[in-house]
């Protein structure tokens, strides 16, 4: 085993001390970007350059650099020169730690892509980039203890925009520690945030034939990238209507035993009742809904509470919202960015108008007048059954319930056919036991919000709809990475 697996891998990275002033001095001096940034796929260690396409900085609508996708050319090109990464596992575990070091030192670069490119609060930037560490820290010293013998060959992995380096690194990561090959699709809106992650990789060890980077959009890129028999495994996390056009692609080209690690979308809910802590509740709905403009998979999108105390929570939690600042992901003191992109906002604000004319919006945050900024908003719903299709946005439906509907209410949960967090604030013991059985969701939250699991005590992920599990940061997500030949030979 390395030298560091049991030292520093052990711990969650420390992150930044935010209330700081001279880690803050110091970060801001390092942000300088060089603009315009440009970014092109790297195949079989080569650039290459195709259709040019902007980069575009959601909080203001500047565009900050130019994106080159890769041809029909330069994918096969990449196939052709895939390898998996045979070395010992303790070489890759070293090299993917180093990584994690490198990872950290580039702390002020790594924010200054992620508020740029991905519209990302400080916070939210802090977050992402301990989240990316832990996944390498983690997945190197998991391999190490497992010890896969057998990687799948080439995984493809495809990660969304909302957490352009966290989540592609932690695809990246589990698939290289087991020996696999990589072909790694980010989304189209964040490549300069994964092109960097891929220098840094390169940079700590990894070949560049084991790890290649592939731009370009989900229909062209993403579609040849998983409907190739030369790709043994699939990655991926983003929209469930894009797991199931996967998982048609892969069953028609791919071995009839290549793997979908898929972790899709979500329709949460939480469940305030009349014990709850009305303050903390507050506070921790509208963290769950509106942080990181409501652009997580996680977040809450359907609150229940109790009809008692309804009207004096709602009226909080109306409050609370007004204290919301948008604006500018860089300034210190602004909660919300921006979201995406023009289409995203499109699509939120839409269904905001639709409500708005229904008569059902209680309530919209104003928002700076430049960029791609949704203010959050409140809509008054009669149950979750409402809600057709996740709005990913800072979109927060409100029901309320009688306290003897309560299991109807998780009936109805359930029902939606999602499972991936669940919320639940109460001060009653037995509750959060039953509540807790009862709800078919990969994550349960206690009094607390629903949003930011930590990798290694928090193994992430949901069921139904919402994805195939293993649950990422979690001691069983390498075992979809490499085939087991002794149970293969057992059976
Ligand atoms: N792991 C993230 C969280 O716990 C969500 C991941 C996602 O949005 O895809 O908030």
């Amino acid at each position: 085993t390395g030298p560091n697996l049991f030292g520093k891998a052990r711990r969650n990275s420390k992150g930044l001390d935010l209330k700081s002033r001279t880690e803050l001095a110091r970060l801001d001096q390092q942000r300088h970007l060089e603009t315009p940034l440009t970014v092109q796929s790297l195949i079989d260690g080569n650039v290459s350059t195709d259709e040019e396409i902007p980069a575009v900085n959601p909080a203001n609508g500047e565009i900050i650099g130019k994106i080159y996708t890769a041809t029909p050319a330069d994918i096969e090109t990449a196939l052709a020169a895939a390898h998996p990464w045979a070395v010992p596992v303790s070489e890759r575990a070293d090299i993917l730690l180093a990584a994690a070091d490198l990872y950290e030192e580039a702390a002020a670069t790594f924010f200054s892509l992620l508020a740029t490119e991905a519209g990302k609060t400080i916070a939210d930037c802090v977050g992402e980039l301990r989240e990316a560490v832990d996944f390498l820290r983690y997945y190197a010293r998991n391999a190490v203890v497992t010890n896969p013998i057998a990687p799948m060959g080439i995984f493809t992995c495809i990660s969304p925009w909302n957490f352009p380096l966290a989540i592609f690194t932690g695809q990246i990561a589990a698939a290289l520690a087991t020996g696999n090959g990589v072909l790694a699709k980010p989304a189209e809106q964040t490549p300069l945030i994964a092109a960097h992650a891929v220098k840094l990789l390169h940079r700590a060890g990894v070949p560049l034939n084991a790890l290649q980077l592939v731009i370009g959009a989900g229909p062209k890129v993403g579609a040849a990238l998983t409907s190739d028999p030369r790709v043994a495994g699939v990655s991926f996390t983003g929209s469930t209507a894009t797991a199931k056009r996967i998982r048609k692609a892969m069953a028609e080209h791919m071995a009839p035993d290549a793997p979908l690690i898929a972790e899709t979308g979500g329709i949460n809910a939480m469940i305030v009742d009349s014990t709850a802590l009305p303050e903390q509740a507050a506070r921790d709905v509208t963290a769950s809904a509106f942080q990181s403009a409501g652009q997580r998979c996680s977040a809450l999108r359907c609150l229940y509470v109790q009809e008692d105390i309804a009207p004096a929570f709602l009226e909080m939690l109306k409050g609370v919202m007004d204290e919301q600042l948008l604006g500018d992901p860089w300034h210190l003191e602004t909660d919300i960015g921006p979201v995406i992109d023009a289409a995203a906002k499109k699509t939120i604000d839409d269904h905001i108008a639709k409500a708005a004319a229904e008569g059902r919006l209680l309530k919209q945050v104003n928002v700076p007048s430049r960029g791609t900024f949704v203010g959050p908003a409140l809509i008054r719903i009669n149950g979750i059954e409402d809600l057709q299709q996740e709005i990913f946005g800072p979109v927060l439906h409100v029901a309320t319930y009688k306290a003897d509907d309560l299991d109807k209410v998780i009936a109805n949960i359930n029902g939606s056919g999602y499972g991936l967090t669940f919320g639940l604030h109460t001060r009653i013991t037995s509750r959060v036991e039953t509540v807790s059985a009862q709800v078919d969701v990969g994550n349960v939250y206690v009094n607390r919000n629903q949003i930011g699991a930590i990798v290694g005590s928090q193994p992430f992920g949901g069921e139904g709809l919402s994805g195939t599990g293993p649950k990422a940061g979690g001691p069983h997500y390498l075992s979809r990475f490499h085939s087991h030949p002794l149970e293969a030979s057992l059976a």
